[in-house]
């Protein structure tokens, strides 16, 4: 292991413009509807993380790809705001950079959305393997499903060979290779997605399913209910969320894993980043927004004083 001191948080991942038009109802298909409010703002699995941790005072490195065409440079000129270090940001000229279209019906609140991942499908492992010394000095190296498989391999690979922790949050729900579960010391996912790569219902026993299949520590995230949290030694803890009044839960998950990744690169115990995490993600989702919604560490109170 390398003597350097590990520090920090690394998150490999997406980052899109959401573009998002509010009107009373969805429009039918072929229909066109006025439509009461429109918000353009940063968004992606990987960049909300980023700002999550970052706003909770760890020092955050994002690796990505961000095509400068249209609102690239809007979302660079977001993460630096943010204080987060770009370096591993590979940037290309050629590519739109992810987009997200949604349609909000202020009437029930049902969404409808497309997708258009531009360039988080084209971040590759060399890509990844530029920003070798990051991923070799930081303390936790974070990923999500939103970007190529073998692009979070090689972090993940990399990270493991100095001692670095990985965390991978299997989200969104898709399949995940043996040999990336086998990588990850933690894995963080929701009930859905927890059902869908273990082919269990319950959390409990999806929970420890995937405990068989390489990582040490599996945490399943219950919405208002907390977290489960799973571990190799035999652990099976459930840990209650803070009673909040939601507003918007949105981004739940994206807080929460950036605030549990701040906890562990300051070298807090797992039921002690967990806490922090959820305590960031109750604020979160009491408060309308999703990177706008994501609180400073602050406002956290002392019981989550930072460590040096
Ligand atoms: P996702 O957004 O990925 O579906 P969850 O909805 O499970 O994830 O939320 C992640 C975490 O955020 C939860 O484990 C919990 O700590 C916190 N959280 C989510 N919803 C609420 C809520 N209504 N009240 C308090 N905390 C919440």
């Amino acid at each position: 292991m390398s003597e350097r001191k590990r520090t920090g948080v690394v998150v490999v991942g997406s980052i899109n413009m959401d573009m998002v038009a509010h009107g009373m109802r969805l429009p039918a298909p072929g229909e066109t509807l006025v439509g009461q409010q429109f918000v353009m703002a940063p968004g992606g699995k990987g960049a909300n993380q980023a700002v999550a941790a970052a706003r909770l005072g760890a020092q955050v490195a994002f690796v990505a790809r961000v095509g400068t065409r249209e609102h690239g440079p809007a979302l660079l000129r977001a993460l630096a705001d943010e204080g987060i270090a770009c370096e591993g940001v590979v940037r290309d000229g050629q590519a739109l950079p992810g987009i997200a279209v949604i349609m909000v019906a202020s009437e029930g609140g049902e969404n409808a959305i497309v997708y258009v991942p531009g360039s988080n499908a084209e971040l590759s492992p060399d890509d990844v393997a530029a920003s070798k010394d990051a991923l070799q000095t930081a303390a936790v190296v974070v990923a999500q499903l939103e970007v190529p498989v073998p692009a979070i391999a090689e972090a993940f690979a990399l990270a493991r060979a100095t001692g670095a922790t990985t965390v991978l949050n299997a989200a969104p729900a898709l399949k995940v290779p043996e040999a990336l579960l086998g990588l990850s010391d933690w894995l963080v996912l929701n009930e859905t997605e927890a059902a869908q790569l273990s082919g269990l219902a319950g959390a409990r026993e999806a929970a420890q399913a995937l405990l068989q299949r390489g990582p040490r520590t599996v945490v399943v995230t219950l919405g208002a209910e907390g977290v489960l949290l799973a571990d190799a030694g035999g652990r099976l803890e459930h840990l209650p969320a803070q009673a909040v009044q939601a507003v918007d839960t949105v981004g739940a998950g994206d807080t929460f894993v950036g605030g549990l990744a701040t906890g562990l690169a300051e070298g807090r115990s797992a039921a002690e980043a967990l806490r922090l995490g959820q305590a960031a993600a109750a604020i979160a989702v009491s408060r309308s927004g999703v990177q706008s919604a994501m609180p400073r560490r602050a406002e956290l109170g002392a019981a989550f004083a930072p460590r040096a």
